[in-house]
């Protein structure tokens, strides 16, 4: 600035035409000087500005590239709400079909009729619940009204029954598979698992024999076999597992850990907590004994933010233990 002055300043005499004329000159680069100073300043009070007190520095002045990144800059102290939830219900279920009772117990016991399947997807798109996968946990936090709806065993009314049911209110699902169970009868076969994958239904290995990993001395064996082989079926990384009838120990938590497991679902009833141990989540397990009126009351009932549970962490409409 100064040194623009001191030009001014310092102009000697000149006849009048010229001087006009040199006048006008000087004026003219004076003014243009002026200005891309003024330009020059502006931008590197601006940045200074922002770098100072970004939330009011001005954007008006700058370039687009600086504008843009003013903008991003100017949103970090004040970000939106964190709405999320360390808690998340996740389902426990094993067949979708009809059972006589009568004829046999254990699997009407271990069944869910398809219109109370429905009826429970009807509740969670009502009420605004979005269904999410194992692999979802990994920031150990979800938006509320997440859960998680798995299935056991892998059995063929996964494919024929549930998946159509899933598929009609939009909703997905996390399967465990049985590795050495895929027969395509009463459970799914390779190709059946492959298409499901594709449809966006997350695969979870469940060991190669539907072992009891509490006592299995080949435990290790079971837990990276039917990893391994689910990885070369579908090509990607299986990183969700479900024990077997709920069992394991120690050295199951230590296996599962060495063969890149991230998440693993107990029998423990009750919502999973997120704040704790990954590869020991809780379940809230339904089928034809609490059925989907159960199940409203259970979600309610267990849910942790709900200020009038006193039930936690599993209310009486929670399914009791089976030995699958
Ligand atoms: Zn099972």
């Amino acid at each position: 600035m100064n040194k623009h002055t001191m030009n001014s300043t310092n102009l000697k005499p000149v006849p009048m035409n010229r001087k006009a004329k040199t006048r006008l000159t000087i004026l003219t680069g004076i003014l243009l000087l002026l200005s891309g100073c003024s330009e020059q300043n502006d931008i590197s009070t601006a940045v200074h500005d922002r770098l100072q007190n970004p939330q009011t520095a001005g954007t008006q002045q700058l370039a687009p590239a600086l504008t843009e990144q003013n903008t991003q800059t100017t949103q970090q102290p004040n970000p939106p709400a964190q709405n999320t939830t360390t808690r998340i219900p996740i389902i426990m279920l094993h067949y979708v079909r009809d059972v006589d009772k009568q004829k046999d117990l254990m699997g009407y016991n271990l069944s869910i009729a398809p219109d109370s399947f429905e009826k429970i997807l009807q509740y969670l798109s009502k009420n605004g619940y979005h269904t999410i996968h194992l692999s979802d946990l990994e920031n150990r936090k979800v938006p509320p009204k997440s859960i998680i709806l798995s299935f056991d065993d892998g059995y063929e009314d996964f494919y024929t029954t549930a998946l159509p049911l899933l598929n009609k209110y939009n909703f997905t699902a996390s399967t465990a598979i049985i590795t050495n169970m895929m027969d395509g009868t009463r459970y799914m076969s390779p190709a059946q698992i492959q298409e499901i994958d594709k449809a966006g239904i997350e695969i979870l290995s469940h060991t190669v024999h539907h072992a009891d990993l509490s006592t299995d001395p080949l435990q290790q064996k079971e837990i990276t076999d039917s990893k391994n082989y689910l990885e070369k079926l579908l090509g990607k990384t299986i990183t969700g597992f479900v024990y077997p009838a709920g069992k394991y120990n120690d050295q199951t938590l230590k296996f599962l850990k060495d063969a890149g497991y991230q998440f693993a679902l107990t029998e423990h009833a009750g919502y999973a907590d997120l704040t704790k141990d990954l590869l020991q989540l809780r379940r809230i397990r339904i089928d034809n004994r609490n059925g989907s009126a159960g199940f409203i009351q259970t979600l309610i009932a267990d849910n942790p933010e709900n200020s009038t549970n006193k039930t936690s962490p599993a209310s009486p409409a929670a399914a009791p233990p089976l030995p699958y």
